[in-house]
């Protein structure tokens, strides 16, 4: 999806644009717009910095540990703003910062081991470790300090500097923790760019920059592949998902159905690896749909910042409108809205949860990502017919298969077609695990020692045994 411009704040010549609370739909602070010919000098000073950055890994280690204490001590301040702009509740925000610290603790500590090669000829060689230069992150809305650090930690580590951009609905808790890291750090090594497009686009192709890693939609995803290709520089995407929950003829409904739930509605179903579709065995339809729908309907929904709320807002008007238009067609289709199906009478942003039944397999709902607090329950005959419905997509991000008996759930699992699968869970990641999708859902890995690795690029150094 294409993001749509927020917009810009009377009066102030175009140099900051506004940030709304999704709670209120109103303004509440507001963000640099930076025109996409700053980026030059940007893009300079981090190829400065890079090379005293790159040369010593020990004080790296350092001061990334220390950028890890720091987030955690900004944790009160970072928190509510970040639950301000993207709507979450404050619980689920102080989640994302104390994954941020993580991930930057973790990262930190890895460090690239040379590998010798040998083919039995008397010539030794090694392979090496190097860092690329200065890279670049685009980032979506969805977690926005999460999926920043996921770009960061691995790269700054390895020896890079940053050039980062937020979207533009979520700019502000991203510039806050730029400057609380940037205080353990050496000047320019992690930058926080903001502004509309073709800021993104412009960082993207930026001949200084020697790997783009973006986290987003397909069609942006293409478009910054595209971008990428000017300079040659390394691309890696992490695209969108419409990851299948099947469930076995042996599942216990009432013993999993929070988890389910939470899983398909958790940040308001704005997580790429969300259960977006369930597959329920006919003969345990509607005692599934009733378990899900129980849950919709007692969900709190309400501010991030009230600490009652359960559930926040969507995060911005053009996804809200998207979400209604995949409801409203899901209807039209013969669905029914069990629990929820519209928009909360209230300002700001928020639909209801909605659990919907009968819903045609071929409806948009299903077949392609809605990415809001929606999710369609399809019945299916045998486990061969779940298994080929739930590939039957361009997209291969995440997939998970419930029941009692694991082995037979493992089973199922393995003819799923995506990066990760889960068994009576989903959308927990480790962040030791590759994190891939395939097909549309995207190129290269993040996450763990591999994604460690597409950080940094080989150097072969062949020498004699003797001179
Ligand atoms: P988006 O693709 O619209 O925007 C993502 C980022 O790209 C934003 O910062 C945006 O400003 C920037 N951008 C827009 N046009 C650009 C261009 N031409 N060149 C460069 N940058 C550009 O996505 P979104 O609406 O912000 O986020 C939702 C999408 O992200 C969903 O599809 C979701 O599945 C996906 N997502 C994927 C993962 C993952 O890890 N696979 C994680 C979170 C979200």
């Amino acid at each position: 999806m294409a993001t749509p411009q927020p917009r810009r704040v009377p009066g102030n010549r175009g140099e900051h644009f506004a940030v709304l609370d999704p709670a209120t739909g109103e303004a509440f602070g507001e963000a640099p717009d930076q025109q996409p010919e700053e980026l030059d000098a940007t893009v300079g000073r981090a190829q400065e910095a890079w090379h005293g950055w790159r040369a010593n890994p020990a004080a790296r280690t350092t001061a990334l540990l220390a950028a890890a204490d720091a987030v955690e001590a900004a944790g009160s301040e970072l928190a509510p703003l970040l639950t301000r702009e993207q709507g979450k509740p404050l619980a689920e925000s102080y989640a994302e910062i104390a994954r941020t610290a993580a991930r930057l603790r973790y990262f930190a500590r890895l460090d690239p081991c040379p590998q010798p090669i040998s083919d039995g000829r008397p010539v030794r060689g090694e392979v090496r470790w190097r860092p690329l230069g200065p890279v670049a992150a685009i980032v979506p809305w969805n977690f926005p300090l999460q999926l920043a650090s996921a770009k960061f930690a691995p790269a700054l580590a390895a020896g890079n500097t940053m050039v980062l951009k937020p979207s533009p609905f979520t700019p502000l808790a991203t510039r806050l923790l730029g400057s609380v890291i940037s205080t353990a750090l050496p000047e320019h090594v992690l930058t926080i760019v903001t502004g509309h497009e073709p800021l993104g686009a412009r960082l993207a192709s930026h001949p200084g920059i020697r790997h783009v890693t973006f986290t987003g939609s397909v069609p942006t995803g293409r478009a910054v592949a595209r971008g990428a290709a000017a300079s040659l520089a390394r691309v890696t995407l992490e695209l969108g998902g419409n990851d299948a929950a099947i469930l076995l003829e042996d599942v216990d409904v009432e013993r999993i159905a929070d988890r389910l739930f939470w899983a398909a509605f958790r940040n308001c179903g704005q997580v790429c690896m969300a259960v977006k579709r369930v597959y329920a065995p006919a003969r345990l339809y509607s005692q599934v749909v009733e378990a899900l729908a129980q849950r919709a309907k007692t969900t709190v929904v309400g501010a991030g910042l009230d600490p009652g709320s359960q559930l926040g807002p969507v995060n911005n008007a053009p996804q809200l409108a998207r979400v209604e238009r995949y409801t409203a067609q899901a209807l039209a289709d013969g669905a029914r809205a069990v629990a929820g199906g519209h928009r909360l009478d209230r300002p700001g942003y928020f639909f209801a949860p909605t659990i919907l039944a009968d819903v045609p397999p071929d409806s948009p709902v299903v077949t392609e990502e809605q990415f809001g607090p929606v999710l369609p329950v399809v019945p299916y005959g045998s486990l061969d017919e779940a298994v080929a419905a739930a590939n039957d997509t361009g997209f291969g991000l995440g997939g998970s298969v419930w029941g009692t008996d694991l082995d037979r759930a493992e089973a199922a699992a393995d003819r799923l077609e995506c990066g990760t699968v889960w068994i009576n869970h989903h959308a927990e990641l480790s962040l030791a695990q590759p994190f891939a999708g395939t097909k549309e859902s995207g190129v290269g890995v993040a996450g763990g020692p591999w994604g460690f690795y597409g950080n940094l690029r080989p150097f072969v150094v062949h020498r004699p045994e003797e001179a």
